[in-house]
């Protein structure tokens, strides 16, 4: 018979890489809904990730076990990387 602690340990190790994950990749977007939630007020100064250091962490995603990303914002498709 398991022990709680033993549970515990096993369903934290099932639950340690998200399959799915929503990269917040870009603040800026060009509408105003008013139902928006993502506000980046305290983001202003930060800048873009450099595209080596995106490609190193979506590498770093898959190599994790990550199954999807989510390319959100702001609106993602204005980011300078980000061919359209
Ligand atoms: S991020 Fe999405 S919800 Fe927010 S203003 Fe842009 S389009 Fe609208």
């Amino acid at each position: 018979m398991q022990s709680q602690n033993e549970n515990r340990t096993s369903n934290e190790e099932e639950t340690k890489t998200p399959t799915a994950v929503n990269w917040h990749c870009y603040k800026a977007c060009n509408y105003a809904c008013e139902f928006c939630y993502a506000r980046f007020e305290d983001l202003k100064a930060t800048p873009v990730m450099a595209a080596n250091e995106g490609c190193q962490l979506l590498e770093m995603l898959a190599s994790a076990g990550v199954e999807k990303i989510n390319f959100v914002g702001g609106e993602p498709m204005l980011h300078p990387h980000i061919e359209t």
